[in-house]
């Protein structure tokens, strides 16, 4: 459907948790409050969801977390996704610790893409940014994502003083198995400071002096706001996601679902609506209050403003919180 400023949605990123078996420091930090699991909407419940927002034009779903992989039965929920008339594409975005037990499902199920996350190609840094992953796991989770004919992508937060020497190392991944690494500008949610993350102009900056013929691609390469480049004749793209220099509300075609019910339309502000109450109501009830949310969709994200930490209508959980 289309929102008050002219924006077509058509995509909706499902948390299914907000637990997770790693603790990245940025998204979810040791100690960090969980919700009860009587809070979380049931799988009934989120197919639900996702069969009445195809009737308004949403077709095509993320499932994300927290980690979605540690939730048991999410093959399942994918694979009940996927079959619902008018969702065109289901992908998944995980951390890989736990992808090799379920890929070949996956692969069963046509699953039309994975994100994997990855953040650094050194171990102990791994181990230090997650709080407790392998990085060997992952690693092998890419390898079997990348050469089993599913889209693959690798998600990289650029950190300053953290990975900010490794940018051409995890760039080189894209052209090593084919497939696009997109390096993602740390947002200021929760207890991640943007004041740490590395902008994507730097990032370029430091992929063209490793690979001068690095050039625009114009191409599709999924739903999102990723800008891509490419090497004439080598397979493999990297894709820059630059929400806090290079904002691009105006093309924003998305809506979030928390693990709660709660439908954000936009992920900086603490606006949403809460699904819930709807959910003892009719289709119909259901489908007005999705409308009524993506309606509101502000024009643009507030993560720019001086006083972003301290505003009471920004967003202020973490991303695990939310859904990354
Ligand atoms: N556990 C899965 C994973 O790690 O891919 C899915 C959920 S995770 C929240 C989804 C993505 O959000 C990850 O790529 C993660 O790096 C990213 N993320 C978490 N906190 C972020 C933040 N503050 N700014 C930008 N991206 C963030
Ligand atoms: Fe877990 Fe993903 Fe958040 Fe890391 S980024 S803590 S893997 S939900």
């Amino acid at each position: 459907m289309v929102d008050k400023f002219g924006r077509t949605i058509e995509y909706m990123r499902v948390s299914i948790t907000d637990r997770c078996d790693l603790r990245c420091r940025y998204c979810m930090p040791e100690g960090c409050e969980k919700v009860s699991m009587s809070q979380i909407l049931t799988y009934e419940e989120i197919v639900r969801i996702c069969r009445v927002s195809a009737d308004l034009g949403i077709s095509r779903i993320k499932i994300t977390g927290g980690e979605p992989f540690v939730r048991l039965g999410c093959t399942g929920l994918i694979r009940e996704i996927k079959s619902l008339e008018g969702i065109e594409e289901v992908t998944v975005t995980t951390n890989g610790q736990t992808l090799d037990k379920y890929i070949e499902e996956l692969k069963d199920i046509g699953i039309d893409g994975i994100n994997i996350s990855l953040d650094t190609l050194d171990p102990e840094r791994y181990e230090y940014i997650t709080g407790r992953g392998s990085l060997e796991k992952t690693l092998r989770s890419i390898e079997l994502a990348a050469s089993s004919g599913i889209r693959t992508k690798i998600n990289t937060i650029p950190i300053k003083g953290f990975n900010d020497d490794e940018i051409a190392d995890m760039a080189a991944m894209a052209f090593r198995y084919g497939i696009d690494v997109r390096f993602i500008e740390l947002m200021p949610l929760g207890m991640a400071d943007s004041g740490i993350g590395f902008s994507n102009t730097e990032v370029l900056k430091k992929l063209k002096e490793t690979w001068p013929d690095l050039e625009p691609d114009g191409s599709v390469h999924g739903n999102g706001p990723a800008v891509y480049y490419k090497r004439p004749g080598v397979k493999g793209g990297i894709g820059l996601i630059s929400a806090i220099h290079g904002k691009f509300c105006a093309s924003c075609n998305r809506v979030r679902l928390t693990s709660q019910g709660q439908l954000k339309p936009c992920l900086s502000f603490d606006l949403g609506t809460d699904l819930r109450p709807f959910l003892g109501g009719t289709d119909e009830e259901l489908r007005e209050a999705i409308r009524k949310a993506i309606c509101e969709k502000p024009e643009g994200h507030c993560f720019d403003e001086k006083d972003y930490s301290s505003d009471e209508s920004a967003e202020h959980r973490l991303m695990s919180q939310i859904g990354g």
